[in-house]
This record gives structure tokens, sequence and C-alpha cells, in this order.
């Protein structure tokens, strides 16, 4: 028999998934000898065997690989034969191209849970067990390649037996970087907010503290919670009270999935999900009479509900007087990114949190808990924050990097983006870049970014919108490196970014709506109808153009919008109307109001459906003033009854090139609505219906002048349900094929995709 030596070089996530030790056990098994090495771009197989026998060896590694290794690439090459004795795993090696892909962090799998809980294993309890499937990865990973020493587990040397362990083939613990037991690893603590500790065993003494209604700070895999009893009611409303934060929803954890069956709707699609290994919260339909204090969620039909994905967590949940469903919200301060160091925790939480659960496993990057809502139609997930659990798996991309490309995103819900050779690296959720906090996360999380993969920015695309912190952020580093620098309209981002979603890259009918975004006219736009593919695009249809009296402040205080539609539909005597708006409006506030909008003091235009979203939610008296993003409008949707007859229609006309969606005879209707005392849910229900029935009418105007069947559907907007699944199921009712969003976020989180893919393009 003829022997041939080969080199294989595989691409792809093949580190921290246990890839070397299965493929040392799969050379064994053939009788191959040679070698397996760890390198910065992947991992390298030397093997000298019979031709045949190497190739079959090819084929088990496509086909047998580890459950969480993804292989993208694998290259071989025949050399001279060298007359390998054995087959062994090499120290690995530094230099070279990093081109290989860190694991996301991985829930605690089945095994680990089993020696957990088990009495007689040597991890009984052990809160930071993990094995080769499972544990943190990308959160404590300094640098590649994935090795121990460039982990923040370097700083615990392993004990006989945890070595033992990693070095031996045939345990699951093979070469499992985070490696630990009780004896040599990490541990917990509880301290107060002074820091000093608590007595007795810190996981018991914080359930016992949790359960009488104290408020606890506990670190986790990507950083902080803020954790308390989600069935006492007095400690939700005082962390609400605390944080600063009246109505936003807080996620929940949930000791198992019949537990979570209690309170909300549950299909199997979602539990498989919240069970999957990247363990996201998932938005969950609330159960008619769900015992669960209101509080978690005001206003809202959805609960966010995860399951514990830390051998930690699960310890809470688990021991004897263990919790059954508690608040686990990020820990961060409003608007800024999550905390995840200890002395941060201490420093910024501490008049939060009554408590801190502490432990020294440093969290080299943060990573909040990601957020997907399955829909009810079709049972497709959408991801609406794609981070824990997913972040830094990229993204494949439907065009070509002949550069490296740096999108640095929007300004709110931010990530930033890199793009190389076929594939997009999304970031973590970084957040509304408006705390300097949030800045330094930024900036720091693209520079590990591109130490970290090796991805240096030769384009910059950022987004148009000149006040951007990320706009100034990447002309300053393209001046500083001198790379072209591309400015990308915000709305043709979200259509390329769903595009990229879909893998396509063609002229398709984009809708975009959404609440801001800048437009070439210097308006604000987001009220949207382009035709686009991933290199221009051209606007044919937006909504009619009104005040944003105040910018920012009309965002936050929807009255604004309400009264500026009343005034500018109807005139000065909008005020005679006889219906609740104006009793409650506050005349002379109004007066101020008009004054700025008469004169143009800091009132630019808008065509933002967010804002006749808001418009119309103040109006029949949902909510005047926001506390959170986007409150008015979510609140609109969850009250809606759509079993109500009836809907709102838009004007369409054209002005020159460009269609104008008129919502004046909409706001008409709803006080004549208002007028003959229609009921809120319906009048909601007529709204939405209108707006459905305005898409439809639009694209198929569109689809008879330019021949385009496909339509792309983008924004934040479109993550009320009802708006995505109807136009869904009207379009393709109308013979329309139709794109949405899956696993890149509809919101401005899914901005930085859309500009490396469009900056590749254009450059
Ligand atoms: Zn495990
Ligand atoms: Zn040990
Ligand atoms: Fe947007």
């Amino acid at each position: 028999m003829i022997k041939k030596r080969k080199r294989i070089e595989i691409e792809g996530i093949v580190q921290g998934v246990g890839f070397r030790p299965f493929i040392h056990k799969l050379a064994k098994s053939h009788n191959i000898k040679g070698f397996v090495l760890n390198k910065p771009e992947g991992v390298i197989i030397e093997v000298e065997g019979e031709q045949t026998i190497i190739e079959h060896l090819i084929k088990d590694i496509r086909e047998k690989a580890p459950p969480f290794a993804r292989i993208r690439k694998i290259n071989s090459k025949t050399l001279p034969l060298k007359g390998y004795r054995d087959f062994v795993i090499k120290q690995s090696s530094v230099k070279g191209e990093k081109r290989t892909l860190i694991s996301p962090d991985i829930a605690i799998c089945d095994d680990c849970k089993r020696e957990l809980l088990d009495t007689k294993d040597r991890r009984y309890q052990y809160p930071f067990i993990n094995c080769t499937n499972c544990g943190p990865r990308f959160t404590i990973i300094e640098e590649l390649p994935y090795d121990r020493k460039n982990t923040t587990m370097k700083k615990f040397l392993m004990c006989e037996e945890c070595q033992s362990e990693y070095v031996d083939t045939y345990d699951r613990r093979f070469h499992a970087q985070p490696n630990a037991c009780e004896k040599c690893g990490p541990e917990v603590k509880l301290v107060n907010r002074k820091g000093s500790m608590v007595d007795g065993d810190p996981i018991k003494e914080t359930t016992r503290l949790l359960k009488k209604g104290k408020i606890i700070a506990i670190k986790g895999l990507g950083g902080f919670h803020l954790a308390c009893d989600a069935t006492n009611k007095e400690a939700i409303i005082l962390l609400r009270e605390r944080k600063k934060r009246p109505y936003k929803p807080f996620a929940l954890m949930a000791k198992d999935v019949d537990e979570i069956k209690r309170y909300v709707l549950l299909s199997e699609r979602e539990e498989e999900l919240l069970k999957s290994p990247g363990a996201p919260i998932i938005l969950l339909q609330r159960k008619k009479g769900c015992s669960l204090p209101g509080e978690i969620a005001p206003n809202n039909n959805y609960i966010g509900f995860m399951l514990p994905y830390t051998p930690l967590h699960i310890l809470l949940f688990k021991s004897s007087e263990g919790m059954d469903v508690l608040v686990m919200t990020s820990g961060n301060r409003r608007g800024e990114s999550i905390i995840f160091k200890n002395d941060e925790a201490l420093h910024s939480l501490g008049d939060i949190a009554d408590y801190f659960l502490l432990h020294n496993r440093d969290i080299n990057i943060l990573a909040d808990d990601s957020v997907v809502r399955v829909s009810l139609d079709d049972n497709q997930p959408l991801m609406i924050r794609r981070s824990r659990g997913f972040v830094p798996e990229p993204i494949r991309s439907p065009v070509h990097f002949e550069k490296n490309i740096l999108g640095c995103g929007a300004h709110l819900r931010n990530t930033f983006s890199l793009g190389r050779g076929d594939e997009i690296f999304i970031s973590h959720h970084i957040g509304d870049l408006e705390s300097p906090r949030s800045i330094k996360t930024y900036e720091s999380s693209i520079e590990h970014f591109i130490n970290l993969f090796d991805i240096h920015p030769e384009i910059i695309a950022v987004d148009k919108h000149p006040g951007y912190f990320s706009t100034n952020f990447g002309k300053k580093r393209a001046e500083g490196n001198d790379n072209p620098l591309i400015g990308i309209q915000h709305h043709h981002a979200h259509i390329a970014s769903c595009l990229v979603d879909n893998g396509i890259d063609r002229e398709v009918i984009g809708i975009a709506w959404d609440g801001t975004g800048y437009g070439e006219d210097g308006a604000i736009w987001g009220g949207e109808f382009l035709i686009a593919d991933l290199k221009d695009y051209k606007r044919k249809a937006h909504l009619k153009y009104f005040s944003l009296p105040g910018g920012e402040k009309a965002i936050k205080e929807p009255w604004r919008m309400a009264a500026t539609y009343l005034y500018e539909i109807i005139g000065k005597d909008f005020l005679g109307l006889d219906i609740e708006f104006i009793h409650r409006l506050d005349k002379n506030k109004w007066k101020m109001l008009r004054k700025m909008i008469d004169r143009g003091i800091n009132t630019p235009k808008t065509s933002s459906i967010g804002r006749l979203f808001d418009a119309v939610s103040s109006l029949i008296g949902v909510r005047d003033e926001i506390t959170y993003f986007g409150q008015a409008a979510i609140e609109l949707e969850m009250i809606m009854n759509e079993n109500k007859e009836g809907l709102y229609n838009f004007d369409i006309k054209k002005e020159e090139e460009i269609y104008i969606i008129d919502p004046a005879s909409v706001i008409r209707s709803i006080v004549d609505d208002l007028l003959k005392s229609v009921d809120i849910p319906q009048i909601s229900s007529r709204f939405h219906k209108g707006l459905v029935e305005m898409i439809v009418k639009l694209s198929i105007i569109i689809r008879e002048e330019t021949g385009l069947n496909e339509v792309a559907i983008s924004g934040g907007v479109f993550q009320n349900q009802f708006l995505l699944n109807e136009s869904l199921r009207r379009l393709q009712g109308e013979g329309f094929k139709v794109f949405k969003h899956q696993s890149i976020p509809p919101n401005d989180g899914g901005i930085s995709v859309g500009q490396v893919a469009i900056a590749a393009k254009k450059s």
C-alpha cells in the first residue's frame, strides 16, 4: 500500500469546541499517524496513511464534527513523507493570520448539569463546572489562539485532578480551557453594599435574601444581572424605583420549562430555543390570569423568559430553598451598557442592589442576554437583540469583501460590524451611545474585535447623521489611518441588512420604517419606500413631512406629536375639539410649541412612522410621555383588538417622482371616532390595518412602475408583530416574494451590517 502525507487546514469554529480531541480519536480509529495543532487561523492536521483512509478521515471530519464546531473551509495538500510514529496533539502556535472563529458562550450542558447535582461527584454544587461542550468562551478570551493562557482563567493554576482531565484526550474536559474545580478554580462570594463579606454559604444566603425581597446584583457570564423575586410585587416596585425604570419590561429567569408554562404560552419551537446552547430571552405571550405581578411588564402582553444557563444560576434555583422565578434584568444604569467588573458593580450599582453575588472569574468583554421572538404566524424566530450566546459567530455575506470594512453602526442600540472575505462579524449589543460608559465600551470593543480577529479596517462606513457619536468616531478613525470614509443613508442600511439576512444581492422594493434616521435632504426620515440593492437606492415614497417640535424632546413626549398633527392637519381651531386629548392638553405648553412650529425653531421635518404611532398613541389617550424607547408605539400595539372591523385610509399622491403618503384623513377619522366614543382597541386596530393597506397599495404601485416583485421589510417599527405578519400575509397574497429579518435585528442593531455590505459594493 502506498502511503501519503497530507496537510489539512480547517477554518471555522474549531477551537474551544472539542475539535482537537475529536480529530485525535478519529485519527486513532483510522490508525493514522501525524498531529493536530491549533493555529490562529484555525486547525492544522498532518496525517500519514493510505490515500483512501485519509479521504475517509476528511469525510468523517465533515460529517461527525462536534456539536458546536462550524467548519467553513477544508484545504488539503500532499507533502513528502516524514514517517510519523504516533498521532499527537501539538502545542498551539501563535504565529499566523487569525482566521479562526471564536465560539460564542455556551449554556451549561446536560452532562455538567448532572455532575453539578450529583452528591458523589467531585464538582457537586461547584458553580463554575464546565467542559469541552459548554461554558464561557467569547467573554473570557483575550487573544487567539483559544488557550487557557489567553483567557481570564490564566490566573488559576489547575490542581492535579483538573490537569489530568485537561491533558487526557479521552476525558470530556480535554483542553476545556475554563476547566476548574472547587480546589483550584474561581469562587463566589456574597458581599453587602460596602463590599463586606456576608457570612454563610453565598448561594444559600443569596436565595434567602431574595426570598426576603432583597435586590441582588449577580455576576453572570457576560455581565451583571439585577435580580429579585419575580413573585414579590414590592421587590419589583422597589427595583423599578431604584433603577429609575418605571415601565420597561423586565426579563425573567425561571427554574424550568414547566415553571415558564405556568405564566405564558409556549410553543415547541420556543421551548427548543429556550433550551438551545445560545439560551436567549424569548418574548412569550402572557397567559390569561397569569399570576405574576403586572409590574414585571406593564401594559405589555409579552414576558421575556430565559432558562438558567450557567451552573451558578442552576444552584440559585435548585438549592433546597431555591427560587422558582427571578427577575434578571441587565445590571446597568439607565441607558448605559451592562456592568461586568466587580469593582464597577459595587461602585455603579451600589444604590440599586442590596447585596452583590460576585465571583473572581473575570469577564474580559461584556455580552448582554440576547432577545428573540418567534412569529406566531410562521414559527420563524426573529432576533431582536443578538448578543450573548450568538456573538461572535459571523454571518455569511452575499457580497465578498475585497477589503476589510468597519461599519460603525447607529446611535441607539448600537452594534458595529467588521466585514472580511465572505463574512460579517457583528458585535455584541453595545447600547445607546449617549453615556461616557457606553462610549468607552464602544471604543474598547471595536479595538478588541480588530485585534482578536486580526481584521484591520481598510474602509470605514458610517451613518450620514453628522451628529452621531459613531459617525464622528468613524470619521476620526478614517482620518487617522488614511482610510476612505463612506457615509451610508440610514434606511438604505436597514434594507441592506435585511438583504444580507436573506443572503441576497439584488434590487428589491424596500420598506424601511423606524423612529429616526437622517435623510439626504436633512429631514428626519422613517416612513420610507425605497427601491434598493446593496449598492444604491432611490426613494420612491414616504410619509408626508410633519414638524418635530423640539427634536429629541418630541420623541420623549408623544403629546407634542399629537398636537402637531392636529395643528398641521386641522389648523389652529383644533383646540375647540371636544376630545379628551384637548381637555388634557396644557395650553401654555401648546402656545410655546406652536411658536416653535410657526417659526421653525429647533423644529426639523420628519416622515417617521414611529412619530405617527406616537401621535396616535397620545391622541387616543394611551401614552403622552414615554420612559423607554418605543413605549407609546408598543402600548398602542398592545391594546389593539384586531377582531374589530374597519380601517383608516391614507391618501397617496405623486409629487414629481415621489409618492407622498398623507395621513390627514387618518387623523381626521380618529378624531371622528373619538367623538363617536369608538373604543380605543378598535381605533388602534383601524390604524394598524390602515398601515397594512397602505403598504400593499404602494407596493403594487411601485411594482407596476418598476417591475420589481420582491419586497424587503426592515426597521424597528416592524418589531410590531401585527404590522409585520399582516403585511407579509397580504403582500404574499398579492403575489410578492417578501423578505423579513431572522438573525439580524430589524432595529438599529442591524444598521452596521447594512453599512459594511453597502460600503463593499460602493468601493
Ligand atoms: Zn458541559
Ligand atoms: Zn481543580
Ligand atoms: Fe433605524
